[in-house]
């Protein structure tokens, strides 16, 4: 049979999905292969474009690899190029540098910025809907700031310091909450009072935020107004100049930061594909299994496409949702293509959970299946859990751990929900001698299970469980069980003598209390399963000990260290279960997860361990990343 073409233009929140979805399905199917074509070697998560242009996020923290991505799928084929046109009669994909026959099409190239017309947006003014504006955006913002910093001219310095975002929809209201945030940490490097920075909203609608309810847009609004945004509704821009914009029927505003978020529609360059277009905002227009006209091998999905399903008033929102929904229609049409099935597809039905707009880091508002309204912190976190998702349904582990990393413990400047609290960005030199000290400590502990009469390397029995107790003096001598009932009985008085006394400070005098005097019923069960008997309470005794001192070894050196401690925690648990371990000593737990910051980074083996790990199980699992995919797998 001949191979089978399934080509994918556009690696974006549509075309990674749908590619993830197909190359699992044809995993077993030699005689398919699916290309992947992108302009960029990476997949930009858009949905946080704002946040790097404001410097809450690094750069290289929205371009998700494409080799990572597909890095187990041997039967994705990763082109880096950018798409021209498209041949329908000759089933060609044409680019800037080859062509790329297809049997199957998916075209999810996006939307872009769309002026209206509007003179002077685009040679003056900034646009935030790709990785390029977004870092354009970030250097004029910090640039711009510095010289109204310098500027003497009260009035040429108001209009530096001026930044105006056109348009509330998601992307301007989203970004002007970052430049709240963004206002403190440029006015602090710049010795300002944040006062004297500017943030304008203007919307040509009487109200904004006009996507959400009016309660939550209301509550929006609120926020930004209470954070010194000035608001201006029914104001239309009409035309954009280096230090100015003007209004119509109203003053203009002295600005050389205009930044125009009013408007989305198709990428461009769908235009050469000869297809059909929407007249508002020249989408691919589609069918209900995102097929486009009179091609039905040609699927459509994501911002490029437009579909307008029965009673509906608008056609399916450009949002991450309307993709992948339009991405799962469109991969059941080219599997049931290629399958040759009568499988019945079902008609494309938009099911949109949650609306969240985020107003910066630490706030958002959103409306649920369209009943509830959230907003505040919740709102937040659900955001988060909707981006925690898409990780799960395009099965990337690895950039779910990076996406926690950026945005929950690698923060600046207080920029997360949690306020900066959950952030690590501070010296871990000082939890050094606490590593040394706790190492030094498990080191110490194992010694003496490990010589002298105490030894846990003998075939005296050291673990205190009951039933093992009975099994190894009633296998041996008489004597031994009188003189160890007659022992036990003695430490029995004894204990009672002293009874433990509960303290998380040792207190000279008096015994410390026990966890747990004797093993919880469920506990005992599971430990009765795994050590069965005195021989293997004896190898078990001996294997702990081992244990032990690799992870002590482990923290003192700093190798591992995370996970060295997060083991003592386990141990902790276990001892204390075990009816071997007192209240005074809970301090190791704390101990432990203080050292869980990285300590072994500082005079420690994984200053060099991690990094190289990093790079050579990463090369192993990923194969080799590249500024360029050429149509060859790079593994
Ligand atoms: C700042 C911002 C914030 C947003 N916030 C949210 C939000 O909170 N929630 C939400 O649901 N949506 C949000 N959106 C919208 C959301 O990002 C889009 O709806 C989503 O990205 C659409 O996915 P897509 O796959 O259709 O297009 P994209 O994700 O834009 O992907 C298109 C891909 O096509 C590639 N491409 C384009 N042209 C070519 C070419 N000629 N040749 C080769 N490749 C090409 C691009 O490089 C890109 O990888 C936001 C958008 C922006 C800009």
């Amino acid at each position: 049979m001949a191979k089978k073409n399934v080509v994918v233009v556009g690696a974006g929140f549509a075309g990674v999905y749908a590619t993830k979805k197909l190359a699992k399905h044809f995993k077993k199917n030699p005689d398919v292969e699916i290309t992947l074509i992108d302009r960029h070697s990476y997949f930009t998560y858009m949905t946080e474009l704002h946040e790097v242009a404001t410097e809450r996020v690094e750069p290289e923290h929205i371009q998700y690899d494409l080799q990572r991505l597909f890095s187990r799928r041997k039967n994705v084929r990763l082109v880096t190029d950018t798409v021209k046109s498209i041949d329908k009669d000759k089933q060609t994909v044409v680019t800037e540098n080859g062509s790329y026959q297809y049997d199957q099409l998916l075209i999810s190239l996006g939307g872009e910025s769309n002026d209206f017309g509007t003179p002077g947006v685009k040679e003056h003014g900034f646009e935030l809907w790709s990785f390029e504006q977004a870092m354009s955006l970030r250097a004029h913002l910090a640039a711009i700031i510095r010289r109204g910093a310098a500027e003497l001219d009260p009035a040429k310095r108001k209009a530096m310091l001026t930044f105006t975002v056109c348009g509330s929809g998601f992307t301007g209201s989203e970004l002007i909450g970052e430049l709240i945030e963004y206002r403190d940490v440029l006015a602090r490097d710049n010795k300002l009072d944040p006062s004297e920075i500017t943030l304008q909203l203007v919307e040509a609608a009487p109200t904004i935020i006009n996507m959400l309810n009016r309660t939550q847009a209301g509550k929006a609004e609120k926020y930004m107004k209470k954070h010194g945004v000035d608001i201006l509704t029914n104001s239309m821009i009409t035309e954009v100049f280096e230090d100015h914009v003007t209004l119509k029927g109203k003053d203009p505003i002295p600005t050389y930061t205009l930044i125009w978020t009013a408007g989305v529609r198709a990428n461009s360059v769908v235009k050469n594909f000869n297809m059909e277009t929407n007249p508002r905002g020249g989408r691919l227009v589609a069918n209900e299994f995102m097929q486009a006209k009179d091609a039905k091998n040609v699927f459509l999905a994501g911002d490029s496409m437009s579909y307008q399903e029965p009673g509906q008033p608008r056609p399916v929102p450009q949002i991450v949702q309307g993709a992948e929904e339009t991405a799962a229609t469109a991969v059941q049409g080219i599997i049931k293509n290629i399958d040759n099935t009568d499988t019945e597809i079902k008609p494309f039905k938009g099911a949109y959970q949650a609306s969240v707009d985020s107003i910066g880091s630490k706030y958002a508002v959103a409306q649920v299946l369209d009943n509830w309204n959230v907003s505040g912190f919740i709102a937040v976190l659900l955001k988060h859990a909707i981006n925690w998702l898409y990780y799960v349904q395009i099965f990337s582990g690895y950039y779910l751990f990076q996406y926690f990393m950026h945005e929950f413990f690698r923060t600046r400047n207080r920029r997360n929900v949690f306020r900066g609290w959950t952030s690590r960005m501070g010296n871990v030199l000082w939890s050094v001698p606490l590593r040394f000290f706790y190492g030094a400590m498990w080191l110490w502990d194992c010694w003496t299970k490990v010589q002298g009469s105490e030894s846990w390397f003998t075939d005296k029995l050291r673990l205190p469980f009951s039933w093992i107790q009975v099994a190894a003096t009633s296998g041996a001598s008489q004597a031994a069980t009188k003189a160890t009932s007659g022992a036990s009985e003695a430490a029995g008085a004894a204990t009672k003598a002293t009874k433990g006394v509960f303290s998380l400070s040792y207190m000279y005098g008096k015994d410390p209390l026990m966890v747990f005097e004797k093993s919880p019923h469920w506990f005992e069960s599971v430990t009765k399963f795994f050590v069965p008997n005195l021989q293997t309470a004896l190898f078990m005794q001996k294997f702990m000990t081992c244990v032990e001192i690799i992870i002590a070894l482990c923290i003192f050196f700093g190798l591992f260290s995370w996970l060295a401690n997060a083991i003592t925690i386990g141990l902790v648990a276990v001892f204390c279960l075990s009816g071997m371990f007192y209240w005074v000593n809970l301090w190791m737990v704390f101990a432990a997860l203080a050292l869980m910051n990285g300590s072994g980074r500082t005079f420690g083996l994984d200053y060099w361990v991690v990094p190289w790990m990093q790079k050579h199980l990463g090369h192993w699992w990923y194969g080799n990343v590249s500024s360029h995919y050429d149509a060859v797998k790079t593994r």
